[in-house]
């Protein structure tokens, strides 16, 4: 079977794990509205999560990051800021991303190709032949687009900035895709909707990550036309997310946070929306019947990754949900 995914990085990636061990043929549409510009290199935290995790490479204590990190860059460039003081070029000095050494290979290399000329796509291509992660990791788009938050106290900054400088605990009030006006889908992204045998939306954010993925034009699109059932399972599990802040940019776009929310977020596909079915995890199996009322193929199974067998079990449902 042909199955395409959109994914975040952690939530997605362990999803991935749990989906690559069924055996079947996978192709991940990656969000690009995390990537950053800091110190001349290109940063894409999501695709290196994915890569990581399916490379066998990712730290499995932070969830991001190579396993076996040092941070031995960061500390001298923390030194420099420190000697400078604020002003002066000190600002300069991201001291507050996790910028680890191993990883920094990874975006000097693919900050080189792109100063060349090679697209996102392809230097993703190229990065996973060392990796091996299994499926065709595809970027959503090699145009660079970044997701921006607009603070409550009136400033903007990038996303990570917000998530992990401020840790989202500055409201924010809205996101702007900047660039996704402008961009396209990467090749081989629209072909992966319309080929598939299904779509899956793993429990990856639904604004920062899946949200960003679907502002690029033409993917929404195939997703309304594709003749592939579209399921999703739930990143939020008893009216919290299960890990990191998507209550935050929920709160953001006015969504509330449980687990039929975010399903009518998206929108039944019969009703003009984008999905088909949605998973939610057994705690909140009272928002079946009306989630189903709705138009939804919906059902309660368990949706904590907690090791590779609950993670393909949860993969298994979502395929059974589509076959529905
Ligand atoms: P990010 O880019 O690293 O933030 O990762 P994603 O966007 O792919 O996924 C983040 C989401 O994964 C969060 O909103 C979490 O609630 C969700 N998540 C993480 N672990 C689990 C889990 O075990 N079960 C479920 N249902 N969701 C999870
Ligand atoms: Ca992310």
């Amino acid at each position: 079977m042909r199955v395409t995914v959109l994914s975040g990085g952690i939530g997605g990636a362990r999803f991935l794990l749990g989906l690559r061990s069924l055996g079947h043929d996978v192709t991940v549409i990656g969000n690009t509205g995390d990537d950053i510009t800091m110190l001349g290199v290109r940063i894409c935290p999501d695709l290196d999560t994915v890569m990581y995790t399916l490379g066998d490479g990712i730290s499995q204590e932070r969830g991001w990051g190579r396993e076996g990190e040092t941070f031995r860059v960061r500390e001298e460039l923390t030194a420099y800021a420190e000697a400078i003081g604020a002003g002066n070029g000190a600002d300069a000095v991201p001291s507050w991303f996790g910028l680890g050494d191993l990883d920094l290979a990874t975006h000097l290399l693919r900050s080189e190709w792109m100063r060349g000329g090679v697209p996102l796509s392809e230097c993703t291509r190229r990065l996973c032949e060392r990796w091996q992660p299994g499926v065709t990791l595809l970027p959503a788009s090699d145009s660079p687009i970044e997701t921006h938050v607009s603070l409550v106290t009136g400033r903007t900054v990038h996303f990570q900035e917000w998530w992990v400088r401020m840790r989202a605990q500055i409201e924010a009030t809205g996101f702007e895709i900047v660039g996704a006006e402008q961009a396209t889908a990467a090749p081989g992204v629209i072909d992966a909707l319309f080929d598939a045998d299904v779509i899956v939306f793993p429990p990856s954010n639904p604004v920062v990550s899946i949200g960003v993925i679907l502002a690029v034009p033409g993917i929404a699109d195939a997703i309304h036309q594709t003749e592939a059932p579209v399921v999703g399972l739930s990143p939020i599990v008893g009216d919290a997310p299960v890990r990191g802040m998507a209550d935050a940019c929920l709160s953001a776009i006015g969504v509330p946070t449980t687990a039929d929310a975010v399903a009518r977020h998206y929108g039944v596909r019969a009703a003009g929306g984008l999905i088909d079915g949605w998973l939610v995890d057994t705690i909140d199996e009272a928002v079946v019947p009306g989630l189903v009322a709705d138009g939804f193929a919906a059902e309660a199974v368990p949706l904590l990754m907690t090791d590779l067998e609950s993670t393909t079990a949860m993969a298994k449902a979502s395929l059974t949900l589509a076959a529905r």
